[in-house]
């Protein structure tokens, strides 16, 4: 096992035969531990109304220039049976931060009525996943009562000083990791993250990141390259990092997987948008989910997170990765086997 300084060096390292030998030997590892399957969580960004000021995001509060949208209930309700007919079994229900219980209500409301709608036609239903940031120990209760089981939220960056550099006073480093506790003990299968290539963001950031992660005890990863959005302060800072984003991401997808071998961990569309070999290099790496965008192409335009997002359309995620040895499981939840691990419990995914 890599001690902290070898994960230092090789983080900085410039040496491509290197980087190589990494995601060789991860992919080794990877094949017996979890095998060669991919699986789905179909994404839907249903709101990208947001009373945060996170300084990198395109659709941060203060960007007057997107124009707000939330989906109604029966669209997203469209969204999920034809999803379900693709042979999802999964989605991820995203939005910016919900901040009214009016709002906690109306998406318990849709939670259960995708859970209602889904297990009539099979026991299980549909996974849900949710993605909507900072909210209180009773309305993430609601939510798991609900029927969702996993939620994502990134520390972005789990040093305090730079996350303080990518946040508004407001947004406390405190209060995410109490989210993130409350999630563990609601039963959540808990995923968690970082951007790389931040400004000021070096390799023992990232060294720290993987042992905040392990400490953490997370069941889901989502990292991906920090990509400028010109609407956004941050795009404006001179300060540079010394890592680059592309392969320093891949090379954090391949050092979390041997650290942390059944986790699920996800090829985000930040890491497909930055090199066109994005998806193929990340899966290689270690990543085993792929979370092909379902937000209907009218509203796409106005949940740019960051600029030319790319969309990859389900049957070439598909044929790209049989290219290089993995098959895409539809009909199947693919929960994270650690945190059935964590739990003592036998996990479904076989
Ligand atoms: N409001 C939700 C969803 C945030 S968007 C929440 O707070 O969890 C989901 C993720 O997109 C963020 O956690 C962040 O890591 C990523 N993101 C936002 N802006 C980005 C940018 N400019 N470049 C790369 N990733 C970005």
């Amino acid at each position: 096992m890599k001690d902290r300084g070898n994960i230092i060096d090789l983080l900085n390292s410039k040496d491509s035969d290197e980087l190589k030998a990494l995601i060789d030997d991860t992919e080794s590892i990877r094949r017996q531990k979890i095998g060669s399957k991919i699986y789905l969580r179909g994404l839907i960004e249903f709101s990208n109304y947001c009373d945060r000021d996170c300084l990198y995001c395109g659709v941060r509060n203060s960007n007057s220039r997107v124009v707000r949208y939330k989906m109604d209930q029966n669209e997203i309700i469209a969204i999920i049976k034809s999803a379900y007919q693709q042979g999802y079994r999964s989605v991820c229900l995203q939005s910016g931060e919900l901040d009214s219980t009016a709002q906690i209500n109306w998406l318990t409301d849709i939670v259960k009525s995708i859970k209602d709608i889904s297990s009539g036609t099979d026991k299980q239903g549909i996974g849900i996943t949710l993605c909507v940031g900072e909210l209180n120990y009773r309305q993430y209760l609601k939510l798991w009562e609900a029927g969702a089981h996993r939620y994502l939220l990134r520390i972005e960056s789990s040093d305090r000083d730079l996350f303080n550099k990518l946040h508004p006073p407001a947004q406390r480093y405190e209060k995410r990791i109490e989210c993130l506790e409350a999630l563990k003990d609601i039963g959540f299968q808990v995923g968690t993250g970082v951007m790389i290539g931040l400004p000021g963001q070096n390799a023992e950031h990232l060294t720290r990141d993987l042992e905040f992660f392990q400490a953490l005890d997370v069941d889901m990863l989502g990292m991906g390259p920090y990509i400028p959005h010109s609407d956004a302060p941050l795009s404006r800072t001179k300060v540079r990092s010394i890592l680059d984003p592309y392969t320093t991401t891949l090379k954090m997808i391949a050092l979390a997987r041997s650290l942390m071998p059944e986790i699920n961990m996800v090829a985000s569309t930040a890491l497909q948008t930055i090199d066109p070999q994005g998806l193929k290099m990340g899966i290689k790496a270690g990543a085993n989910i792929v979370m092909p965008v379902l937000t209907p192409p009218r509203y796409r335009d106005q949940y740019l997170l960051y600029k030319e997002k790319k969309h990859t359309a389900l049957q070439t995620i598909e044929s790209e990765l049989e290219e290089i040895g993995y098959q895409v499981k539809h009909d199947q939840w693919g929960d994270s086997a650690h945190y059935f691990r964590r739990l003592g419990r036998d996990c479904p995914n076989g």
